[in-house]
């Protein structure tokens, strides 16, 4: 199918785009890679009366860290520029890997991770990643900014925290913990797929060995990205041992609501959950144990 009419606009400033923003509200949409927005107008899931482009606003393509070891990365940032920087492939490792798993090449070389979060796809693995590196959010409109913490940006499915008004200007992505290693595992039917099961890890141990600190992120887990603070929290002060991850990945499975998809049940989908997070438990604590090297 080809999508209704609509107007295009394609702002060089950030002042502009808002100023169209606050001026056609929720007639208008961002478009930023339109590797989900262009599908859905496709399919007349979406009918905006303009799309108003993200694409050459300047000051919007960051990718940077500041002293503090905050990543922020910018609108118009695409998930290529961010897969392969050599600063995001050393600090934060956890948000390359997982990329990797995002679609295809093709859709990569044009998709953004704001748009990405934006969309808010419970299935997507990018959100979930937001989510358990504790991510905070630069909503900016007419009116002004706020921050917004990624546990209060995905309300639901398909559903943010932003306004009609606002945009997602920059994403901040706090330093990892020390002595810290991290991991994403997912299955899907396909290479490229949704997947029907995604697990981020992060392990920071203790000068001793034992766990400092552990986080757990599920996509496809519930109506939003979720993470599992109670299998988090049993694994504190333990040993990185095979049944201190195979407790907490039974835990996990109590505190995530898949909802199924069209290639696996409720069931399975829990089941899915469990065996990849305690492999993914295991492979972070590995990795964190290679930097008391
Ligand atoms: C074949 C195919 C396979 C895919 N597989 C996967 C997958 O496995 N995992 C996955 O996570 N995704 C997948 N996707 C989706 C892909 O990751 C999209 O690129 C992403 O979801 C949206 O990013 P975008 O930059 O393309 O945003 P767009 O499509 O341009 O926009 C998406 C939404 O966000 C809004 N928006 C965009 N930027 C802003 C902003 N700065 N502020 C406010 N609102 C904004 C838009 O108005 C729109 O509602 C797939 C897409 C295709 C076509």
């Amino acid at each position: 199918m080809k999508p209704a009419a609509f107007a295009y606009e394609r702002p060089a400033t950030l002042a502009e785009a808002l100023a169209l923003k606050a001026r056609h509200g929720d007639e208008a949409r961002f478009i930023a890679g339109g590797q989900s927005l262009v599908p859905a107008m496709n399919f007349r899931m979406a009918q905006p009366g303009m799309l108003i482009d993200v694409g050459q606003v300047e000051g919007l393509d960051t990718i940077a860290y500041d002293t503090a070891g905050t990543l922020t990365i910018g609108a118009r940032a695409r998930y290529r520029a961010i897969e392969r920087h050599p600063e995001i492939i050393a600090r934060h490792p956890l948000i390359p890997e997982a990329l990797h798993e995002v679609a295809h090449p093709q859709i990569r070389n044009r998709g953004t991770l704001a748009g990405n979060c934006c969309h808010a796809d419970p299935a997507s693995e990018m959100p979930m990643v937001m989510l358990t590196l504790g991510a905070r959010f630069l909503a900016t409109s007419a009116a002004g900014e706020r921050l917004i913490e990624a546990a209060d940006f995905f309300l639901g499915a398909l559903t943010t925290a932003l306004s009609p008004e606002e945009m997602l200007a920059r994403i901040a992505i706090p330093p990892l913990p020390d002595r810290c290693g991290t991991a994403f595992l997912e299955l899907s039917r396909r290479k490229g797929d949704y997947a029907m099961m995604g697990v981020a890890a992060v392990i920071a141990l203790d000068a001793d060995g034992r766990i400092a600190e552990a986080r757990l992120g599920f996509c496809n887990a519930g109506i939003t990205p979720r993470v599992a603070p109670a299998a988090a929290a049993l694994l504190k002060t333990q040993a990185p041992e095979a049944a201190a991850f195979a407790e907490a990945a039974s835990m996990a499975q109590t505190e995530i609501e898949p909802g199924g998809t069209l290639q696996a049940s409720p069931d399975y989908q829990r089941h899915l959950a469990g065996v990849l997070a305690r492999r993914a438990l295991a492979i972070a604590a590995s990795r964190a144990s290679e930097t008391l090297a």
